[in-house]
């Protein structure tokens, strides 16, 4: 492994004045899961290493009148303990509990899981579910982007070399809404989804119609895709059988996997819809009853 320097800021200002010394040398990190492995392999070889988990900013998980703030720091075990993020937010639950296991849910983040930018990021299909924002913060001042909008490309985001991302920001929970995340992954090997759905909908108040729907997908296209066809489809319609595999139906039209060795074309967009109609009819479960219940032990 190739020597580098670390440093570990504990305010945000020191950070962002690290990041622009060493503009293009360094590496933020967070939890390291990917980080050192990548630095290991010597896919990335940075001189410095900021490790930016002592930044209070980035810690940050917590609701105040412009919605929920999830610093981009916060390890998955924080997330999937947090009782605002059960209970409103569930579907990101969900991605916590699956991410590698306890002992990388102890360290690995969400912002982490983000910024690395694979196609199968178990995280991110929940954040464009949940309709998230990324705030951005670097020298030249501080931007949001939507959740949706920062993968570019497998491990390309929309970051430049001096900035860092600060926090995820997610709209105030609405009663009546519901979210999950599930995903399909080959027993034979490692643990990284052939395919994976998260979804969000708000129901009127007798449960008995959609009033948006919000659905993402992960491992079927080059960056986490969001499809925007299933919002436009079911606003306003019934909740029923019917809808929801129309939804299912837009969601296998929208997916555009490669063959590989966890599945071929055909059966990844046969399970976008399965886990399309499993996800929505769990999300709107939640939403009626207000009751989580997770299929993962936490
Ligand atoms: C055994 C094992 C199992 C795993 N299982 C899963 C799994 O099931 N599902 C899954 O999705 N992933 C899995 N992963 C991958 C990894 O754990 C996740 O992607 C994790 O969420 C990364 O978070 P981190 O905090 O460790 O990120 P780090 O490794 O610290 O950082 C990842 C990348 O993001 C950059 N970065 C981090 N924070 C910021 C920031 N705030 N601003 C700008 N750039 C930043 C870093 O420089 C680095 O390039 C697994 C990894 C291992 C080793």
């Amino acid at each position: 492994m190739r020597d580098f320097e670390y440093a570990r800021p504990t305010t945000l200002a020191d950070a962002l004045n690290l990041i622009a010394t060493h503009n293009g040398q360094s590496r933020l990190l967070a939890g390291g899961t990917d980080l050192i492995d990548h630095i290991r392999m010597e896919r990335l070889t940075p001189d410095w290493v900021i490790d930016i988990k002592s930044v209070p900013e980035l810690n940050r998980l917590e609701a105040d009148d412009t919605g929920f703030h999830l610093g981009a720091a916060v390890p998955c075990w924080r997330i999937k303990q947090d009782e605002t993020i059960c209970n409103s937010y569930s579907a990101l639950a969900d991605s916590c509990r699956i991410i590698g296991g306890i002992q990388i849910q102890n360290r690995a983040s969400v912002g982490g899981n983000l910024c690395n930018s694979g196609p199968a990021a178990d995280s991110t299909p929940s954040l464009i579910a949940l309709n998230a924002t990324c705030v951005i913060d670097g020298v030249h001042g501080r931007r949001e982007v939507a959740v949706e909008e920062f993968c570019t490309g497998p491990g390309k985001n929309v970051l430049d070399p001096g900035e860092i991302l600060l926090e995820l920001r997610f709209p105030t929970a609405l009663p009546w809404s519901g979210s999950h995340y599930r995903r399909f992954i080959p027993r034979n090997e490692m643990d990284i989804a052939s395919v994976s759905v998260g979804a969000w909908v708000q129901l009127n108040e007798s449960g008995e119609r959609f009033e948006a729907v919000r659905v993402a997908m992960g491992a079927v296209a080059p960056t986490p895709l969001y499809v925007p066809e299933i919002s436009d489809e079911l606003a306003g319609q019934s909740v029923s059988e019917e809808t929801i595999q129309r939804a299912a139906v837009l969601a296998t039209a929208a997916a555009q996997p490669i063959d590989d060795m966890r599945g071929t074309v055909e059966f990844r967009k046969h399970v976008s819809g399965v886990l399309t109609r499993r996800v929505l009819t769990e999300a709107v479960e939640r939403a009626r009853t207000g009751q989580v219940q997770f299929h993962v032990p936490g």
